[in-house]
């Protein structure tokens, strides 16, 4: 493990490459910077991850500083925890080693709108929403609309991967990406081209997606744009169970229809299956007439599009509450926003097509086994990808908190015993570090391989990934 004892040389280095007011040390900023939305109430395991801080936050303007902060971080095998806006929930941004957070968002510029390419070139931490109010007065918009719109960047999405309200027709934040400028660890500068496709070698965008930073620090991304949509239908149908909108669902993606947002939900009150068709008028029609024969053969009741058009207008609230309540505040007061909560997790597992409502199954008989309830159930984006929102049914905080963990952690290990992922869309971060050699097998050594030859020190975000 890198050596986390900060010489005060290197703090002084730092100010003298950044400025001594892009260098914070002060207790307040240490631990606001010391992690994300996690709370150790909701690690299940991790706990032990929040006990260190951050030595030092440095806040670099331009590729050059984080060439120049991971250069120094590397001389002295001092850890470097990028930091987007902190807005994950695994825990990626916890300086496990304390260390160097290093906090891109005064790399906030849009660099290009290429309304001809199709792309746009920003830097690394740009917040989606300012990204999509600088292209939407030039006919466009971005693919990526997850709930955190208003609070996370676009190098934290892309560390990620994660998923949003367009992915059905637009796909995951990585699906995005057309090229890349990273710093690697020794603080040499990559760039891929700006092209969709190449087939000299292995594609090294790819290295820094989803990987939560742990072999460099996305400086710069081109990211694919869309027209706005020429005409947008909203659709609402109620199904009487989940698995005939499931069905529905599948056959959809079986036939090519491809719904910008494709969100089935069973919840207490019932099961809704929101639709949204979006793009050039004729496609529009046409995908929407097909979807809602195939929903009408597997039971479907249209309800009209007045509860999916308020679910569309509602989708970014819970983030503007985040900005409000949490964002950049103290760790007691992120943490604080789930006292009084009954006990729960989000499960986000990706599943063949094909095993989706048997692993629905088996959970359900796993759950009443051990006083645990599903109070949502969903598909989201595309019929692999399966969430539930679990809850302790009853008993004392401390045992409900306990069985919700164990049991959250059997159907985790369910998934990847029936060819799953433990996660679509929020990666690994502390939370989910111990089952990632389940997961990945021996591919966890090319990781492993990876890494040791890029990052020796490992001084990139240390802990992440199992690193
Ligand atoms: C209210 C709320 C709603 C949410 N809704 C969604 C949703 O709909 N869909 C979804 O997918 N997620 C959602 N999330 C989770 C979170 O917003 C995403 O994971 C987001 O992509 C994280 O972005 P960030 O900029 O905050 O990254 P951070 O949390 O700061 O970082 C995440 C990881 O990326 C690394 N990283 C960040 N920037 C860089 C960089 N430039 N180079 C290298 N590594 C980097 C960090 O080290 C860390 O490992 C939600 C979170 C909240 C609080």
């Amino acid at each position: 493990m890198p050596n986390a004892t900060l010489p005060e040389s290197l703090i002084n280095s730092l100010a003298e490459v950044l400025g001594r007011e892009n260098v914070l040390t002060g207790p307040y900023d240490l631990d606001r910077y010391s992690g994300d939305a996690l709370s150790p109430t909701r690690a299940f395991g991790a706990e032990d991850s929040f006990e260190r801080l951050a030595d030092v936050v440095a806040r670099p303007g331009s590729t050059e500083d984080v060439s120049a902060v991971l250069k120094l971080a590397n001389e002295s095998s001092t850890p470097v925890v990028p930091f987007g806006a902190g807005t994950g929930v695994m825990g990626a941004t916890v300086p496990a080693f304390g260390g160097i957070v290093l906090d891109l968002q005064r790399m906030n510029k849009v660099l290009a709108i290429n309304p001809t390419d199709m792309t746009t070139e920003v830097e690394a931490g740009v917040v989606l929403e300012d990204l999509e109010n600088a292209l939407s007065p030039h006919g466009l918009m971005p693919g990526h609309d997850p709930y955190s719109v208003p609070i996370a960047t676009v190098g934290g999405a892309i560390s990620t991967n994660g998923v949003g309200y367009r992915a059905g027709a637009h796909g995951p934040m990585g699906d995005q990406v057309v090229a890349l400028e990273a710093v690697l660890p020794d603080g040499r500068v990559m760039s891929t081209r700006a092209v969709p496709n190449q087939s000299a070698g292995p594609s090294l965008k790819h290295l820094f997606i989803g990987s939560e930073g742990v072999f460099g620090v996305i400086t710069k991304a081109t990211v694919r744009v869309f027209r706005l949509p020429e005409s947008q239908v909203f659709c609402g149908v109620a199904f009487d169970s989940f698995d005939q909108g499931f069905n529905a669902a599948a056959e959809m993606f079986a036939l090519g229809v491809r719904p910008t947002l494709v969100d089935l939900t069973e919840e207490e009150e019932g099961i809704l299956f929101h639709l949204l068709f979006e793009g050039f008028r004729e496609g529009v029609q046409a995908n929407e007439k097909r979807a809602m024969a195939v929903c009408a053969q597997f039971g479907g009741r249209p309800v009209g599009p007045g509860p999916t058009v308020a679910y569309w207008e509602d989708r970014r609230q819970s983030a503007e509450n985040y900005k409000v309540s949490a964002l950049g505040k103290p760790r007691s007061v992120r943490w604080s926003r789930w006292q009084g909560r009954r006990d729960f997790d989000y499960l986000h597992l990706g599943l063949p097509i094909s095993k989706v409502l048997e692993y629905r199954k088996q959970c359900d008989e796993i759950m009443s086994q051990s006083g645990i309830r599903a109070v949502e159930y969903a598909i989201w984006s595309r019929p692999e990808l399966f969430s539930m929102l679990i809850v302790s049914e009853s008993g004392a905080a401390a045992d409900s908190r306990e069985r919700l963990g164990r049991t959250a952690e059997k159907l985790l290990q369910l998934a990847l015993d029936m060819g799953g992922v433990m996660e679509y869309c929020h990666g690994v971060g502390v939370k989910l570090n111990h089952l990632l050699a389940r997961e990945m097998g021996v591919g966890q050594d090319v990781v492993r391989a990876l890494k040791l030859a890029l990052d020796p020190n490992n001084i990139m975000n240390p802990g992440k990934l199992g690193l």
